[in-house]
């Protein structure tokens, strides 16, 4: 679905990304780990096609996409929920979907948008009650879901997540992994950023772990929380603990993705 290969990109003289070779099946929840400022949203901007590739290229199931422009992008079949969300706080909780829209519209036309608001509205059954309610009233959680609701407008197969339970209570992040566990189960690939490591390589099926704008590790979900590194680094667990628990990866996957099935089945 998602190719890229030795992806070089940045802001005006500063290079961030240094050549990321990444991957997204059809069906997958690929995540992306990594700490502050190590090159997630940069990642995510360039895939979206809001910064410009210096080198490499971006492939869309199959086609090169890296010289395209965002709205290029959609119309192949990308979504893009930025990370802080970015809902239009002063329009109402349909137009913001409407704009979701907007590469679309032309082409396809009022009743086929609003088909897109209700169909999307299936899942966010708080934004159906919310529609004609200014976005900026929404709490946060609630913006959160406006924000991947107006990604999903365009029907993608790709949806790139940046960061979607950036400052959101336990609770909502719950209700926001358990939404992407479903988007997953109705055939959209996801690359999820993330710092919320442990419920991210949970979910995934695979993942990958951006250091410094390279892949310092790559692998399935199951092993990066096995890994004594990204145990250390990124799950809040000490060097000795880590390296212990190595052997135990199989048991520690196994407990939280049953903690996550919890969650899932209490829907
Ligand atoms: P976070 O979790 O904090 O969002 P991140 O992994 O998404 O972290 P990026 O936001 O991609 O990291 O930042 C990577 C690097 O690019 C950092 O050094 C950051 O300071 C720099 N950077 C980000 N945005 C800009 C910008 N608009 N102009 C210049 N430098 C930027």
């Amino acid at each position: 679905m998602l190719q890229l290969t030795a992806i070089e990109a940045g802001y005006r003289d500063l290079i961030v990304l240094r050549g990321i070779d990444l991957e997204v099946r059809a069906g997958e929840i690929v995540a992306l780990i990594g700490a502050n400022g190590a090159g997630k949203t940069t990642l995510a901007k360039t895939i979206a096609g809001l910064l410009p590739v210096r080198r490499g290229e971006i492939r869309l199931a199959g086609n090169p996409i890296e010289r395209l422009p965002p709205w290029a992008r959609i119309r192949l079949g990308m979504a893009h929920a930025p990370e802080g969300r970015q809902v239009v706080a002063g329009l109402t909780v349909a137009d913001n979907l409407r704009l979701g829209a907007y590469a679309l519209r032309r082409q396809r036309g009022e009743s086929w948008t609003s088909g897109r608001i209700a169909a999307v509205c299936e899942l966010f059954l708080p934004l159906r009650e919310r529609l004609g309610e200014t976005a900026g009233n929404l709490s946060g959680g609630q913006q959160q879901m406006l924000a991947i609701a107006r990604a999903l407008m365009t029907e993608p197969k790709l949806l790139v997540l940046d960061e979607p339970s950036l400052g959101l209570a336990p609770a909502l992040v719950a209700d926001i992994f358990r939404l992407v566990d479903r988007l997953r189960a109705a055939g959209i690939a996801i690359l999820l950023s993330e710092q919320n490591a442990q419920m991210t390589l949970a979910i995934a099926d695979r993942a990958y772990v951006i250091e410094m704008g390279r892949i310092a590790l790559q692998g399935s979900g199951r092993e990066l929380l096995g890994h004594p590194d990204v145990a250390k680094r990124y799950l809040g667990v000490g060097a000795a603990a880590a390296s212990l628990r190595h052997g135990d990866a199989e048991g520690r996957h196994s407990r939280l993705v049953r903690g996550l099935a919890d969650i899932l089945e209490n829907d």
